[in-house]
C-alpha cells in the first residue's frame, strides 16, 4: 500500500502528539518503582564472534594446549581442537555455577552404534553429565542420547549436526547446595543449548549421574573440576571457556520492594 506524502505526515503528526500525551500521563500517575538499589551491571567485552570467549571468561581450552586440565597430556592437539584419548580430563580449577561454552564433533568415520558412538561428556562438577554422543541417526535410550541429562531426562529435541561436524553446547549451571549436616538444601539445575537450540531448560537434576545407580546426592564441596569423558571413542573438542558471574537462583525469595 502505498501511503502519499501528506498522509504520511498525518500520522506521523497523530504518532507525536500520543507520545506527547504518554510522556503529560506519565506525570501525574504514581510510577513504580522497587526502591532497591543495584549496583550497576560490570561492562563486559563480547567475543568478537558467537561462541568467542567475553572478556571475563577463563579459557580452559584455546586451540593449542591442555595445560588447564589434569589429564591433558594423553589427547591429541592439532588444527586447534583436542581428542580424546586414553583417559578423561579434569580442569586443574575448580567450579561451582557457572556458564560453560565447549564445542565438540563426533568421529566423521562412523563406528559402532547406540552409546559407542561418538561417546564422550561433559561432567559438570566431575558428577552431573549433559551427555555428548553421535546421535544423528543414531538410536539409543532416550535419557542417554546426546544432550541427555545422562538417565534422568532426555533432551527436549534432537538438534545433531552429522558425524564428524561441529557442533556446540552451552550450558548454564546451578550448583546443588549442602547443609552443615550434608542435607540437600537446594538440587542441581541445567539449562542446556545445543547448536543455540534449547535442549534442557532448568533441568532439576535428581542426583549425580552415574552407568550403574539411581540418581542420588551425596555432598560435596562447593566447587570442583569440571571433566569431559573418555568413553573410548575420538571424539573432538575446540573452544572451551567457562564464566563464573551467573547470579545463579539458589534459595533466595524475590525481594520485597522498599517503601519510599
Ligand atoms: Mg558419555
Amino acid at each position: 500500500m502505498k501511503i502519499s506524502l501528506s498522509r504520511f505526515a498525518a500520522l506521523t503528526a497523530a504518532g507525536g502528539m500520543l507520545f506527547v500525551s504518554g510522556v503529560v500521563g506519565a506525570a501525574w500517575v504514581d510510577e513504580y518503582k522497587s526502591g532497591i538499589v543495584w549496583p550497576e551491571p560490570p561492562i563486559v567485552a563480547p567475543g568478537e564472534t558467537v561462541g568467542a570467549p567475553p572478556a571475563d571468561a577463563l579459557v580452559l581450552f584455546g586451540g593449542t594446549d591442555l595445560s588447564q586440565w589434569n589429564g591433558g597430556d594423553d589427547w591429541k592437539i592439532e588444527n586447534g581442537y583436542a581428542q580424546v584419548q586414553k583417559s578423561s580430563i579434569s580442569t586443574k580449577e575448580s567450579f561451582g555455577d557457572c556458564q560453560l561454552h565447549l564445542e565438540f564433533a563426533t568421529p566423521e568415520v562412523v563406528k559402532g552404534s547406540g552409546q559407542g558412538r561418538g561417546n564422550s561428556g561433559v561432567y559438570l562438577m566431575g558428577k552431573y553429565e549433559v551427555q555428548i554422543l553421535d546421535s544423528y541417526d543414531n538410536t539409543t535410550y532416550f535419557d542417554g542420547q546426546c544432550a541427555s541429562i545422562y538417565k534422568q531426562t532426555p533432551p527436549i529435541v534432537n538438534v545433531c549436526r552429522k558425524p564428524g561436524e561441529w557442533q556446540t553446547y552451552d550450558i548454564i549451571f546451578t550448583a546443588p547446595r549442602f547443609g552443615d549436616d550434608g542435607e540437600l538444601t537446594s538440587p542441581a539445575a541445567v539449562t542446556v543449548l545445543q547448536n543455540g537450540v534449547l535442549v534442557q531448560n532448568h533441568f532439576v537434576l535428581h542426583g549425580g549421574t552415574s552407568y550403574t545407580e539411581a540418581p542420588r546426592y551425596q555432598k560435596h564441596a562447593e566447587k570442583l573440576p569440571l571433566s569431559l569423558q573418555n568413553h573410548g571413542n575420538p571424539t573432538r573438542f575446540r573452544n572451551i571457556w567457562i564464566r563464573e558471574n551467573v547470579h545463579a537462583p539458589v534459595g533466595e525469595p524475590p525481594q520485597a520492594a522498599a517503601q519510599d
